[in-house]
């Protein structure tokens, strides 16, 4: 099982645990802001709940549970001075900067990479993929591929009981407290209660994080592609400082 620590991968699991379903290894990839200091990317609260709450009652249920990590972070990804840019761009020999919307390259090498290669180590693997009655079009493309399995679907879950799945097992990750999406803090698509967690309890990596917006020589310089900038989100943070 590849497991975001979200309710439905959470629940799959729990379903995996109340029917004797055979899985037998749960992964997880913690992308890494910077690794050298050891700075999750990962929401605060998400990877305490990952570590010190799920993953300890899962391996008590007989699981055994593997937090990858790429050897690369968010940082070497943003200085990653572009050799070959794409057509039309004059990119070559800038850093390269935010992740671009729609197309994270993130993912790609921080998270994606590390689930790869440890598959690859793995003969005749079955995926359980935590994909619901309600998200049909997901359903059709599991549907034609023969190693992935949806525990949701063959026990006829919907998001909603996914979600209340993980509430009866206190599972419920605290992320969606801030927000309905999981994933980094640093997102693009991260919302402003997500960002202010990191500002308020870590001002060093907040400031350091903003401050990339000034370096020079950055390919893709913007980061939000709503519109606000880095420091914009940090002032309208510092407004609405809560009490
Ligand atoms: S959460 Fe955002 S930054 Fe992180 S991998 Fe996904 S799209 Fe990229």
């Amino acid at each position: 099982m590849s497991w975001s620590g979200g309710k439905d991968s959470t629940a799959s699991i729990i379903l995996a645990h109340e029917n004797n379903e055979p899985l037998d290894t749960i992964v997880f990839c913690e992308v890494m802001y910077d690794l050298k200091n050891n700075i999750s990317g990962e929401n605060p609260e998400h990877i305490k709940f990952i570590k010190e709450e799920a993953k300890p009652l899962f391996e008590s249920w007989g699981y055994k549970v593997e937090i990858l990590r790429a050897n690369q972070d968010y940082l070497d990804f943003f200085h990653h001075i572009i050799k070959h840019p794409r057509k039309h761009m004059d990119h070559k020999g800038k850093k390269f900067g935010f992740p671009v919307y729609g197309m994270c390259g993130v993912k790609r090498s921080l998270k994606l990479k590390p689930i790869n290669d440890y598959y690859k180590n793995v003969q005749d693997v079955v995926h359980y993929v935590g994909i619901c009655i309600d998200e049909k079009k997901r359903l059709e493309s599991l549907h034609k591929q023969s190693n992935r399995i949806s525990l949701l679907e063959r026990y006829g879950y919907t998001e909603q009981m996914a979600k209340e799945k993980c509430e009866e097992y206190g599972l419920l990750s605290p992320s969606y407290k801030y927000s309905k999406r999981g994933g980094c803090w640093f997102c693009p698509n991260a919302k402003l209660e997500e960002h202010r967690i990191i500002k308020e309890r870590y001002p060093d990596i907040w400031n350091q994080f903003v401050a990339l917006e000034d370096e020079d020589n950055i390919a893709n310089y913007k980061f939000n592609v709503f519109g606000k900038t880095l420091h914009e989100i940090d002032n309208e943070l510092r407004q609405n400082q809560r009490n």
